[in-house]
Parts: C-alpha cells; sequence; structure tokens
C-alpha cells in the first residue's frame, strides 16, 4: 500500500457502519414502502457526514410474498412463496408426484443448475404438482412448467424454508422477456414438512397449494453517492449493493450496505486525491424483483455506463461471522490479479476466486463492464461441514441466509472490519492507479483453455481452429501490448481506452448470448456460451447432431468476428 492508501484506511470507522446495522436489524425491508424508508435511512446517514446524495425513483416492477401455506393430509404446512411465482391466493389443487432432484439439490438459488430432463421423461407430471428437493428456483419451476405440472413444491435442505425467486426474467421484464414469466405457483417447505408430503404423494395424495403474492410496478427509491475524481473525473468505478432484503436481512445484506456507507464516508472526506470518480448505488428490488434496481440504472444510464465506467465492483453479504476465508469470490478474469492484490494488501489474506455467477446484481454483463466481487468473505468449509450446514447464496455461509434468522447475531464486528478494508481499497485503488490494473491475458488464456475442452468433447465432430487461430493472434498482440505498457512505451490514457474497450468486446462473448443492452436470463450461463453445445455433441443423434453444428458454427463466427476487432484495437489499429 502507498502512504495514501494506508491513510486513507486509517480512517474506517465502525461507528456508523454498525450503527446502520443495528437500525436496519429492526427494519423489514421487502415491501416499497419500508424499503423506501430504509433508502431515506441511509440517505439521512450520508447528508449527516455531508456527503450529496441523489434519490432516484424508478418504477419497478416487483412481486411480494405474502403468507402461504401447503395443505394436504388434514394438515397445514409452513411454506413460503418464492418472488415471481404464479399467484394461486384461492389454493390451487392437484395430485402430488415427487420428482427427484437430478442433481445434488445443495445449490443456491441463484446458481441452481438444474437437469431433471431425464427423470422428467420417466414421470408423467401433467396435471399435478411436483414436489422435488432444492430451492424454488428458475430453473426446476421453468422445466416443470414446460412439462405440464399445474404448481411446484421445492423442499428446502433443513429445518428453515428460505424465500427466493423463480423467475428466470433479469429485473423488470421488458417484451421478450415476459414469455418466461413463471405461469405456475411454486411453493417452499421445510425438509421435515417436504418429507410428509414425498410420502403422501407416494400414496397419490393431493395437495393444495396457497400461494399468495401482489406484484406490480412500484416506486422504489434507488439513492446515488457520486465522489468526483480530479483527473478524469467523467471515468468512474461503480460500488454498489442492494439494500432491501428478505425480512430485516442483516448478513444480507444490511452488512453490505453499512460497508458501502463507510466507503462513501471514507472517499468523500478524501475526495481531493481521487483521480477517477467513485459512485456508489444501492440497490432497491433485488430479491422482490430480481435485480430490477441495479437492472434499472443498467438502462436508465447505459451510454454513461458504456463510455465510462471503468469497473464495478458488488457488495453483497460481507462481515457476516464466520466468514474468515475469501474464497468461491465471484470476479472477470482481467480482475483477478488486482482483486487478489487488494486482499493481500487489505487484510494479509489469499482470494480463491471463481468465475462471475450470472446473479447477484451483475446487470452490466451485456454492456460488457469488468466486475469483482459479490460475496467476499465466507465460512471455511471444515466449519460449514463440523455445523452440519448446507450451501446457502448469501451471509457468509450462514444458513440463517434468505429466512427469519438473519439477525444480528449473524453480523461480526471484526469481519466486517476487513471486509470494509477490502471494499475501500479496491474502490480508492481502482479509481486512482493511472493504468487500469486489468490483464486480459488472463482472459485470453480462459478462452483458450474453454476452447480446448470444447475441442475436446466435440472431437472430430467439429473444429474449433478459426476460433483457436483468432486466440492465438490476440494472445500474440496482448503480448506486445502488455510489455510495450511496462517499458513505458503506451501513453496511459491510450492503454486505458484499450483496456476499457476490450470489457465491452470480451465480456458479452463470455458471460452473454442476447446482444448489448438487453439483459440474459438469470440461469447458469458456461463460459463462451455459444459454443457450450459441443460438450453434448456425443449424446446428440443425427438431426439433433446438425443443429448444434449449425449453432456452433454461427457461434464461433460471433467469437472470432469479436476477437479480430480486438486484435486490431491492441495493435492501435482501431479507434
Ligand atoms: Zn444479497
Amino acid at each position: 500500500m502507498n502512504d495514501l492508501e494506508k491513510q486513507v484506511l486509517d480512517d474506517i470507522s465502525l461507528e456508523h457502519p454498525w450503527e446502520l446495522i443495528e437500525k436496519f436489524s429492526t427494519m423489514v425491508r421487502e415491501h416499497p414502502t419500508d424499503v423506501n424508508r430504509a433508502a431515506d435511512v441511509i440517505a439521512d446517514r450520508l447528508r449527516g457526514f455531508g456527503v450529496p446524495v441523489t434519490m432516484y425513483e424508478p418504477r419497478l416492477f416487483l412481486s411480494l410474498p405474502r403468507p402461504s401455506s401447503v395443505k394436504a393430509g388434514g394438515k397445514e404446512f409452513r411454506a413460503k412463496a418464492p418472488s415471481m411465482s404464479a399467484i394461486a391466493a384461492d389454493g390451487l389443487t392437484a395430485q402430488m408426484v415427487y420428482v427427484a432432484a437430478g442433481h445434488d439439490a445443495e445449490v443456491a438459488d441463484d446458481v441452481f443448475d438444474f437437469t431433471s430432463k431425464e427423470v422428467l421423461t420417466k414421470t408423467d407430471v401433467r396435471g399435478k404438482i411436483v414436489i422435488t428437493d432444492g430451492f424454488a428456483g428458475p430453473a426446476n419451476v421453468a422445466e416443470f412448467e414446460a412439462a405440464g405440472a399445474v404448481g411446484v413444491i421445492a423442499v428446502n435442505l433443513g429445518v428453515d424454508v428460505h424465500w427466493g425467486t423463480c423467475t428466470s426474467i433479469w429485473g423488470s421484464p421488458d417484451l421478450y422477456d415476459l414469455p418466461r414469466k413463471p405461469k405456475i405457483p411454486a411453493l417452499a417447505v421445510s425438509r421435515p414438512d417436504g418429507e410428509q408430503l414425498i410420502e403422501m404423494a407416494a400414496r397419490g395424495g393431493e395437495a393444495t397449494m396457497i400461494a399468495d403474492l401482489e406484484e406490480g410496478w412500484y416506486d422504489s427509491k434507488l439513492p446515488v453517492v457520486e465522489i468526483p475524481g480530479s483527473v478524469e473525473p467523467d471515468k468512474f468505478v461503480l460500488l454498489h449493493g442492494h439494500y432491501d432484503s428478505w425480512d430485516v436481512g442483516v448478513g444480507d445484506n444490511a452488512t453490505g450496505d453499512a460497508t458501502m456507507l463507510e466507503v462513501a464516508r471514507v472517499l468523500w472526506n478524501n475526495r481531493s486525491s481521487l483521480r477517477r470518480s467513485v459512485r456508489i448505488a444501492w440497490w432497491p428490488g433485488h430479491s422482490t424483483g430480481r435485480y430490477a434496481g441495479s437492472t434499472w440504472f443498467a438502462d436508465e444510464f447505459a451510454i454513461d455506463l458504456d463510455e465510462n465506467c471503468v469497473a464495478h465492483i458488488n457488495c453483497d453479504s460481507p462481515g457476516c461471522r464466520w466468514a474468515t476465508e475469501y474464497k468461491d469470490v465471484s470476479l472477470t478474469a482481467e480482475t483477478e490479479s488486482f482483486a487478489a492484490n487488494v486482499i493481500r494488501d487489505a487484510v494479509d489474506q489469499p482470494l480463491y476466486a471463481e468465475r462471475a455467477h450470472q446473479a447477484g446484481d451483475y446487470s452490466f454483463n451485456n454492456i460488457g463492464i469488468s466486475g469483482y466481487f459479490m460475496l467476499l468473505s465466507t465460512m471455511p468449509d471444515d466449519l460449514r461441514a463440523a455445523k452440519g450446514y448446507y450451501a446457502v447464496g448469501g451471509a457468509g455461509g450462514n444458513i440463517a441466509w434468505h429466512t427469519e434468522n438473519d439477525t444480528l447475531e449473524i453480523a461480526d464486528r471484526d469481519i466486517l472490519l476487513k471486509d470494509i478494508r477490502i471494499y475501500l481499497l479496491a474502490a480508492l485503488r481502482n479509481a486512482n492507479v493511472e493504468v487500469l490494473p486489468f490483464d486480459w491475458r488472463a482472459t485470453a488464456d480462459e478462452f483458450s483453455d474453454v476452447l480446448e475442452k470444447y475441442q475436446a468433447k466435440a472431437g472430430a465432430s467439429y473444429d474449433f481452429g478459426k476460433a483457436r487461430a483468432a486466440i492465438g493472434s490476440f494472445k500474440a498482440a496482448l503480448d506486445g501490448f502488455y510489455s510495450d505498457l511496462q517499458a513505458g512505451k503506451v501513453p496511459a490514457q491510450a492503454a486505458n481506452a484499450v483496456i476499457q474497450r476490450l470489457a465491452r468486446l470480451l465480456i458479452p462473448v463470455n458471460f452473454t448470448r442476447e446482444l448489448r443492452f438487453w439483459h440474459d436470463p438469470a440461469l447458469t450461463i458456461p463460459q463462451l456460451p455459444d459454443l457450450s453445445v459441443a460438450v453434448d455433441l456425443a449424446d446428440l443423434n443425427d438431426r439433433e447432431r446438425g443443429f448444434a453444428l449449425t449453432h456452433l458454427t454461427r457461434g464461433q463466427n460471433r467469437l472470432v468476428a469479436t476477437l479480430r476487432e480486438a486484435t486490431r484495437l491492441v495493435e492501435g489499429r482501431a479507434a
């Protein structure tokens, strides 16, 4: 760390962030009425520090669960309707059928990759309520809906019932998205209750699902702070996280809101030393609108983001109890070495990173913006195993995640302090380094590795030679670029234009199938997704293989054209 970084990090205090966590631990933040009140609390605190706040008020499409239940065998079972479930307020009655999850059910909803096709071909679910294992997520609800089921009851993994969402639509729906809105109701129940339902299903029993929700367009407050840089004020780093939660949501995400509050306070006090600007945004509609707040921001400020955003940093569920490690940390590959240095310098610990999930307010992949962090600190695997915990999608691995147990005891002062240091150093350093710290050779290596994996699976059925050649040329150009940069032969402004533009080209081909400025579904997306069908080629019949090969040719064209443009850019032959 340089002297400025040390001095800025020394300004961190837990006083204000902890006060916000305590305040939020008393405020349910689900319905827009309550959520908007929480935005006012954040804005009040910021103004108290002398930090100017802009309060946007977008209308977001939200789905708000009300008390729901399952009735079967003369009993009533506790249940939660996931956001965006179809509404069955008066009850939907049908025969139950149990369909075991076709995969390890121990996967959180945001990364749910449900492959039940094999099971589904053996079970007729038409006209029935499917009982299945895991979380009520978009992939399983969509699959059972397509197979003709009239409802889905997801049996969670423990004694708690988790809130969640079951739509694959990212943010407020547009006209392309709308057909994917779930048309059948979904509910989540606990494991003990679910086991009773599974037994009843085996005897051909009926159930009544009462899935009550309200949905519509709601005025939603979205506070944003702009901390101006003094050298390149138009360029900005976006630090962001959601402030709505399930129930009082302390670990997910009052701790993140508090982290961003402290980063805003400290950076504002040190704003004269910022090179680029830092924009900090607190999102509504994360839980009940499938990232509707960040998606609105991505849409509303798309052109500014496209032209000026140098990176986004997501802040979700830091500062939770027992979360002493930095592993499974989401990022786009070119940011990994930078992020690892930040964590080492801030808290002297290693980073174990993974490819960014199609989840958690990463609403900027279609524009093409380098991103790092989402969940940051998490509990060690052996501790999780010792506690008998299953995997969840936040709160540092505490299974209080997305339940009424996510209360003040989930927050940890010492871990919060570490995580604030990391977020503050990341934002500060990313705003201040003269040359953007992203290494696109890591992305090129990722492309090579993935392509070879796909080639090995495709065997002689398909030749990725054109893509391999294009990656080779791109790598050679990058080697020249980074060694010239190292030698001081590339002016910083020119280097930054290249580094930023590479994100606009390469993140979309690696993370999206839809066009720029639209939003891909909230479903797991494989690396170089246009080519991923290569993995299945061997299992396809002749007719299916023809479609897949047509698909691969088009996908390879997109990748090759993009890499050739990227190569010209790096060689300095394109503006
Ligand atoms: Zn969260």
